[in-house]
């Protein structure tokens, strides 16, 4: 019997892709496929991706770009390493035709000494995560390394997902001045999120992920977006379970009514988030059905309110009716870690591959 099975759809790929495309105010749309491709298989994503006319991608990893440049086989991709330059990656990433993002002055004089080359340049605006200051982007356009080619100046945003953040503006502001040191250069502000904070933000290009698998770019779930990863489980078992009888490990859960209690073959170990057994729901015969425990293997529903479930039964954990911002609302989490948590141990299947 299959258990735990992931569907990944292609078809939903391509149709946030054109959303995205439609929303980015004449931006290029270039990929996020960080991290194996949110945790969907960079190979299937990148290739439908590129024959939806993506034609530029952005990972965080040596290793990501190199999978990555080989699951494209000859089509001729520009791909950006976000996470830059750790010593001694200028020469692979030389070699593999890569065009690192830099994110200091070390890095910058390390790609210059490599030979250099195209490159993009990471401003640090107000995330305090990772970039050049204003200072030192200065003094990279006052005296860069040799045979460097700022292509791309690139800026990420820290409160995109709440429009009304005053460090929306904030970081605009900073990034006016620092894009204009590198006028030959373009330039790119927007990740899903910053898309839709208006024409200011979307420049020359936009960086978008989770929404191109589904996520919304507000942290909740958007409509017009259609869910990429699906992850179903049979129903094992169904049981009927007093009322105050204790269900699963520890203390935490009780019966407060007779509870009939559904058994999914599906636990964490295929990425539903334990965290999420307290407010999370799964789907099964039409219906919503709270979760009640989420165990390695198995995972506990509560029918009592649905019609008579068969055994055998599917239920969905993940797709377009367990939607992936409520999913990580319930685990105290963000959609990109509900995504790259999903396991390798369920079946894995992809509706719409690219030629
Ligand atoms: C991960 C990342 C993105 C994509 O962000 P989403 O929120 O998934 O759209 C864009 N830019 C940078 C620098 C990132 O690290």
């Amino acid at each position: 019997m299959t258990r735990a099975r992931l569907t990944i759809d292609l078809d939903a790929l391509a149709h946030n892709h054109a959303v995205l495309r439609a929303d980015a105010h004449g931006a290029e749309v270039a990929p996020v496929v960080k991290a194996d491709g949110y945790g969907l298989g960079v190979g299937p994503i990148a290739r439908r991706l590129w024959a939806e006319g993506a034609r530029r991608f952005f990972v965080a990893r040596l290793e990501e770009a190199l999978a990555l440049r080989e699951a494209l086989a000859a089509r001729a991709a520009t791909i950006h390493v976000l996470d830059g330059l750790a010593s001694g990656e200028a020469e692979p990433m030389k070699a593999a035709g890569l065009t690192p993002v830099l994110n200091s002055p070390r890095e910058a004089a390390a790609w210059g000494s490599a030979g250099g080359g195209a490159c993009a340049v990471h401003v640090d605006t107000g995330m305090h995560r990772i970039g050049f200051t204003a200072e030192e982007a200065a003094d990279l356009a006052a005296s860069p390394p040799p045979a460097l080619r700022v292509e791309l100046v690139m800026s990420h945003l820290g409160s995109a997902a709440e429009p009304a953040d005053r460090r929306n503006a904030l970081q605009l502001s900073r990034f006016r001045p620092l894009r204009a040191l590198f006028p030959q250069a373009r330039a790119s502000l927007a990740a899903s999120a910053g898309i839709y904070l208006g024409p200011d933000f979307t420049y020359d290009l936009v960086r978008p992920g989770v929404s191109l698998y589904g996520g919304g770019p507000h942290e909740r779930p958007d409509p017009r977006l259609r869910a990429v990863a699906t992850l179903t489980a049979p129903l094992l078992a169904v049981h009927t379970v007093a009322a105050g009888e204790t269900i699963g490990y520890g203390p935490a859960v009780t019966a407060t009514r007779d509870m009939r209690l559904g058994l999914v073959g599906a636990g964490y170990a295929d990425g539903v988030l334990r965290a999420a057994w307290r407010g999370g729901y799964a789907f099964v015969g039409g219906r919503r059905a709270p979760l009640v425990i989420v165990t390695m293997d198995l995972i506990g529903v509560d029918l009592t309110d649905l019609p008579e479930p068969s055994p055998g039964d599917r239920v969905e954990l993940l797709g377009a009716h367990v939607q992936l911002d409520d999913v990580a609302e319930a685990a105290g989490s963000v959609a990109h870690e509900i995504l790259t948590r999903l396991s390798r141990r369920a079946e894995r299947v992809y509706v719409g591959e690219a030629a």
